[in-house]
């Protein structure tokens, strides 16, 4: 499931392939993904705009346009963005795609449809509404250190949590657990200010290393548990085994031997 970084990745890349550009068509063969707007007036809206710039919000992609309109993009389970050539056949599942000026084309691509594609006219109103939390790579250490302050519930919840830190899922959550060596199950009110403080900088690390990355596990340092991260594993720091267990519902993939569960 696309998490901050991938997202990151993506708003890069749109940063590179199509701001500057201007959309001459839009494709919307998928109206299941359009939320508050019909496929009609999604064209009427874009058709002709010129895209000026891409902002991220924990996992949402805002495009801005020069009609002081943004597109709103929100990855669900599979999607990612794809450019191709126009003059091609769109990818397979291809939900929505913008077709620019220079004869490039971008698709979004949703194998399993539970991304969102629609339009704000404000991103800030967009994501009060939507109730999301600080963005977790924007945010600094004592912001970091507020917000878990008086939380219930483990650590790795409150990780996932969208509407306290925007943008981590299962598998990047894990990844910071690993990196901070911290169970998963950790009750975020027996972190002292210190274990705060190493979760936060494993945060850091681990979002600054896999953007850089491309968000691609095949580029992950060895160390990363993300290429690891199937039970009976090998853990690369302890010669450990992975193993998986329920926490909030997800599957979740730790070294126990490195994060055994009364760890701070
Ligand atoms: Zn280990």
């Amino acid at each position: 499931m696309p998490e901050l970084p991938d997202v990151e990745v993506y708003r890069q890349r749109i940063d590179r392939w199509a701001v500057g550009g201007r959309i001459q068509h839009v494709h919307a063969p998928e109206p299941e993904i359009l939320e508050g707007v019909s496929a009609q007036s999604l064209g009427r809206e874009l058709d002709g705009c010129r895209l000026q710039r891409a902002r991220r919000h924990g996992k949402f992609l805002f495009l801005g346009l020069d009609s002081d309109q943004w597109l709103v993009l929100h990855f669900g389970m599979t999607g990612r963005l794809e450019p191709f050539d126009c003059a091609q056949e769109a990818p397979a599942h291809t939900d929505f795609s913008l077709e620019l000026d220079d004869g490039s084309c971008v698709a979004y691509v949703a194998p399993r449809k539970l991304g969102l594609v629609t339009l704000t006219d404000n991103p800030d109103d967009f994501i009060a509404k939507r109730e999301l939390g600080v963005d977790a790579l924007g945010l600094d250490q004592d912001r970091f250190l507020e917000l878990a302050k008086g939380r219930r519930g483990s650590v790795k919840c409150w990780l996932m949590n969208q509407q306290s830190l925007a943008g981590l899922g299962n598998v990047y959550s894990d990844e910071i657990l690993y990196r901070a060596r911290m169970h998963p199950k950790t009750k975020l009110s027996d972190l002292n200010d210190e274990a705060l403080r190493k979760l936060f900088a494993a945060r850091s690390e681990v979002l600054e290393i896999s953007i850089k990355a491309d968000a691609d596990p095949r580029r992950m340092p060895d160390d990363f548990l993300l290429p690891h991260r199937e039970a009976d594993a090998t853990c690369p720091r302890c010669d450990g085994t992975i193993s998986r267990l329920k926490a909030c519902g997800r599957t979740s993939y730790l070294c126990p031997n490195c994060q055994p569960s009364n760890s701070q």
